[in-house]
């Protein structure tokens, strides 16, 4: 196994690949762990200097059934095979996961007359557990909605789930199994050929038999390095809000609106982490790097909020952030084999692919097999168990007895998050280390509380540069 940051790329056999995945996201991710189950030769290529660094770490996170999805298309089978896998992969390896539920609230009377239909979709979607819900049901489950809701479906089985650790555990399993990651290393050019395709990086020529193009938002532009230009991605902005701990009594579902045109719209939902976050806007744009908020974006979704749940806006905001979702223009994934090529494109992973990942990558084997690639028999993945980022399960500050195995676990250095020494040092040790501080607040949630890291930020720094030097 390995994992390269860091200079030229391997040559010779080493630099030899049965298949490559290009882009680490948590959808490259679950292919390369789906990959690793077989006895091959596989790369995971990243542009970005850690896994999940695009989309993958700013979502909605919400583990989704997939109960709204157009009923027949590929996203609404993989969406729900996706959360039934990943529900279950999320309990072996340690992955946070709260089944709170979402109700689906109507504030009008047409969108109280779409509740039945969205009732029967999600029956034709196989999710037959959502019931109506009155206004006065709806009330007594969530006290602090504002006025004015007239009703709501209610759908169990809607999850808040941690999206980094699921990127990471995919990612760290897949590298135990043999995977070889290779990070900081974008590829710029592909030669393609037979029985080789040269893929050429900054940092050196890889060669694959088979390629996997899982770039998200940049899937168009790796396909045209293939002569393929069979969609263009429209990055649909979403920004959002995350509110302090002290909200998180306000919310106990995962309030969703009425869908509309632009997709699944404003929801307030808790996080796994303990807050709520509200959120998010819908933008249609040019640019594949606008990922900052704006002003009105901001406003708008303080509007929307404060309808929803009113006493949400008396408290305060702790982060904002936006992230693109990769638009194309159809109502479903972009997903091909191009078996004369032996690639395939994994392509419009708009707002599910958190949901249907490990689904989707279950999938894209069948697509390799398509394009001629021989998987061989299965054997099992190396086991991983992730550490604990989710507020309902236990945290190592209040674990008695690894603090008295291990004092560093007992030592907070982030208290607003109440990150200790001892998973600071746990992330540079581990298989994927850190790249930076964010991603080390990825990993352990360190400077991502309420001060930002304005009181432990120099702490933080100076650990990472003692623990991190072990890692380099
Ligand atoms: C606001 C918002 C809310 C969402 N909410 C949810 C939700 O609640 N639940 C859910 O299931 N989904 C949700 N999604 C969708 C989900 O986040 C995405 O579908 C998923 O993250 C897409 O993953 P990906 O791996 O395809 O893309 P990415 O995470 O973008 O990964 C692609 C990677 O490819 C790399 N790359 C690109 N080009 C190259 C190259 N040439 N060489 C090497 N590397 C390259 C990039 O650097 C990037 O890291 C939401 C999305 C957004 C934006």
């Amino acid at each position: 196994m390995s994992v390269t940051r860091t200079g030229p790329l391997p040559s010779g056999p080493e630099a030899e690949y049965d298949v490559v995945v290009v882009g680490a996201g948590v959808v490259g991710c679950a292919i390369a762990r789906a990959l690793a189950r077989h006895p091959l030769r596989v790369a995971l290529v990243e542009a970005a200097s850690d896994v999940g660094d695009g989309t993958s770490k700013a979502n909605t996170a919400i583990l989704h059934t997939g109960f709204d999805a157009a009923p027949g298309t590929l996203e609404a089978r993989l969406v729900r095979e996706g959360h039934r896998l990943l529900g279950a992969f999320a309990g072996e390896a340690g992955i946070p996961v709260e089944p709170l539920g979402a109700l689906l609230v109507a504030w009008d009377e047409q969108q109280r007359a779409a509740l039945p239909r969205l009732a029967e979709k999600a029956e034709r979607n196989g999710h037959r557990t959502t019931r109506l819900l009155s206004a006065d049901e709806l009330r007594l489950r969530e006290p602090h909605l504002g006025p004015g809701a007239l009703a709501a479906l209610a759908v169990p089985g809607e999850s808040v789930i941690c999206p980094w650790t699921t990127t990471l555990a995919y990612a760290t399993q897949a590298v135990r199994s043999g995977v070889d990651l290779h990070l900081d290393c974008r590829v710029e050019k592909v030669r393609t050929g037979d029985p080789w395709h040269r893929l050429v990086t900054r940092r050196g020529v890889l060669r694959t038999r088979h390629l996997v193009n899982a770039c998200g938002l940049h899937a168009d532009a790796f396909d045209a390095l293939l002569d393929r230009r069979d969609f263009t991605v429209t990055p649909r902005r979403g920004q959002l809000l995350v509110f302090d701990k002290f909200a998180r009594d306000l919310v106990r579902h995962i309030l969703l609106p009425v869908p509309g045109p632009l997709g699944k719209g404003v929801l307030v939902s808790p996080t796994v982490y303990g807050n709520v976050m509200l959120g998010p806007t819908a933008e249609d744009l040019d640019d594949k790097t606008a990922t900052g908020t704006t002003a009105e974006g901001l406003a708008g979704l303080r509007e929307q909020g404060g309808r929803i749940v009113p006493a949400l806006l008396d408290e305060e905001v702790t982060a904002v952030y936006a992230g693109l979702r990769a638009a194309t223009g159809q109502e479903d994934y972009r997903c091909a084999a191009h078996p004369a090529l032996r690639y395939v494109t994994v392509g419009g992973i708009r707002s599910t692919g958190l949901s249907a990942s490990l689904a989707l990558a279950e999938h894209v084997l069948g697509l390799l097999a398509d394009c001629g690639l021989e998987l061989g028999p299965e054997r099992p993945l190396a086991p991983v168990r992730m550490p604990n980022l989710g507020e309902a399960f236990p945290r190592p500050y209040r674990d008695a007895e690894l603090i008295a195995r291990e004092p560093e676990f007992g030592m907070i250095v982030c208290h607003c998050e109440r990150v200790t020494r001892g998973e600071i040092r746990a992330a540079y040790a581990s298989d994927i280390p850190p790249a930076g501080p964010d991603g080390l607040r990825r990993r352990t949630r360190a400077r991502g509380g309420r001060c930002q890291g304005h009181f432990c930020g120099a702490e933080i720094r100076a650990l990472s540069e003692e623990y991190g030097q072990g890692a380099r």
